[in-house]
């Protein structure tokens, strides 16, 4: 109840939970207890954590942040919520996030926005604005989120807290509501990289439902974590890394900038060397994103038509006239948009154009990484440009919004792994955050680098 008090208490001033559950937060902490004394326990059992409002969950209201599902309840729960309440987490509640995971500041919410805990007057970054806010006030040591084009990765960054967003097909989508599938992970929020291996641990693991889940056993990604290094003073001893002179060009803010190099400081500290790498296509990051994520959000959302569930109008002439009304009332601007911007690429004669070249790019950006892997074992670099912004800043300007992403954008387009962590504070006492991205399914070691900083 401890946490269950301190929701209650600062949700009123942040907005961080759309749902909270105390009764049921209150069963599943009594039966975790049971397991403790049956000694059946795991080391997430009787943890508290938030679910994103992406991820479906039996008997509980699951919006993802729209009103379309405003009042929509799950008969099931997500793959991710079943791995989570076997290991016997609790869980508090469903926190909030841009509609349908649109957004990068998570002022696209139905539920209005969530507001950074450091500055109330800032975004929390978004769209898993929510768990990353909630974490950062403590209000829950634990929560999920996903990440489409950054959503765990960026506000992790602008809460200083940790992120992490497995490799692709690393955890099951079945029950996470689709936004992007290609592009769809879910990841993990937590105060330090240690807390997130067992987490994430839980969650992975092939699952038949997912077609695109892999064929791989589970892992334990606490392992590297948990091994004594043979020089303690320099424990990362050997590491290489990758900085790519494309995220430290002139978009970068001085004051993420100072910060991310004094991390890297630490980071030769520790034993590491770092070699100047290059991702030459990750400029292109941005425009191929926006073409593909909304061409794949208009076609997973076409579900969404007032028949089978979600908002339907109230009063219509014909089926045409119900569809329209109801997709018009229930989405909000910026998922009409992704829409209009999909069905547009997707078109005779413009796909060719657009959705075409836009995978012939993906495919460029992902080789760029292969390619750069071979000099180094992880890249690191910053999250964001700037540190969180004021409430509001952004809203008018859709392009602005987008270009926010461009350093967390590439890694969703080659599914490799990323990290954010802490690495201090912008001119604005704003935490910053470091992003540390690995090769494909080298999350163990990914955490290990972020543990050891830390
Ligand atoms: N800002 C990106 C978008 O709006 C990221 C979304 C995400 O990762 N869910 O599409």
């Amino acid at each position: 109840t401890l946490f269950l008090d301190r929701i209650e208490r600062l949700n009123p001033d942040l907005n961080a939970f759309i749902t909270i559950d105390r009764e049921r937060a209150l069963r599943e902490a009594a039966a975790a207890d049971a397991r403790i004394a049956r000694k059946d326990a795991g080391p997430l059992t009787g943890i508290p954590l938030a679910h994103k409002d992406v991820f479906c969950t039996e008997g509980v209201l699951t919006t993802c942040g729209s009103k379309m599902l405003a009042n929509f309840v799950s008969p099931y729960d997500a793959h991710v919520v079943g791995k989570l309440r076997n290991a016997g987490v609790v869980m508090l509640g469903k926190t909030n996030m841009d509609e349908f995971a649109m957004g990068s500041s998570n002022e696209n919410s139905h539920f209005g926005a969530t507001k950074n805990p450091w500055d109330v007057t800032r975004i929390p970054g978004g769209s898993s604005g929510g768990s990353a806010a909630a974490v950062a006030a403590r209000m829950v040591p634990l929560a999920t989120g996903t990440d489409t084009g950054g959503s765990v990765r960026q506000p992790a960054a602008m809460t200083g807290v940790t992120g992490i967003k497995p490799t692709y097909g690393t955890v099951s989508r079945y029950g996470m509501i689709a936004y992007a599938s290609s592009f769809d992970q879910a990841g993990v929020f937590a105060a330090s990289a240690e807390d997130c291996a067992p987490v994430l641990s839980a969650m992975c693991g092939f699952d038949p439902r997912d077609s695109t889940s892999l064929e791989r056993p589970g892992e334990d990604y606490g392992r590297e974590i948990a091994r004594t290094p043979t020089d303690p003073e320099k424990p990362l001893a050997g590491l290489r890394i990758g900085l790519p002179v494309e995220f430290f060009g002139e978009g970068l803010a001085n004051d993420v900038r100072a910060a991310i190099e004094a991390a890297l400081d630490a980071y030769r500290k520790l034993g590491a060397t770092t070699v100047e790498v290059a991702l030459p296509n990750a400029k292109l990051a941005i425009p191929a994103y926006y073409v593909l994520a909304p061409a794949e959000a208009s076609t997973n959302l076409s579900r969404f038509d007032g028949v089978r569930y979600g908002h339907r109008a109230a009063e219509y002439t014909d089926l045409d006239d119900m569809y329209r009304k109801s997709r018009g009332e229930g989405f909000g601007a910026e998922v009409q948009r992704r829409i209009l911007i999909g069905t547009y690429v997707l078109s005779h004669g413009y796909y060719d154009a657009y959705y075409l070249k836009a995978q012939k790019l993906r495919r460029l950006i992902a080789s760029d990484f292969a390619h750069a892997f071979e000099a180094c074992d992880v890249i690191a670099g910053p999250v964001s440009p700037t540190t969180a912004w004021k409430l509001g800043a952004k809203t008018d300007d859709p392009v602005q919004m987008y270009l926010s992403d461009i350093y967390t954008i590439a890694i969703n387009l080659a599914g490799v792994p990323g990290v954010s962590l802490p690495c201090g504070f912008g001119a604005d006492a704003m935490p910053v955050g470091l992003q540390l991205v690995g090769n494909h399914f080298d999350e163990a070691r990914l955490l290990d680098v972020a543990h050891r900083y830390q």
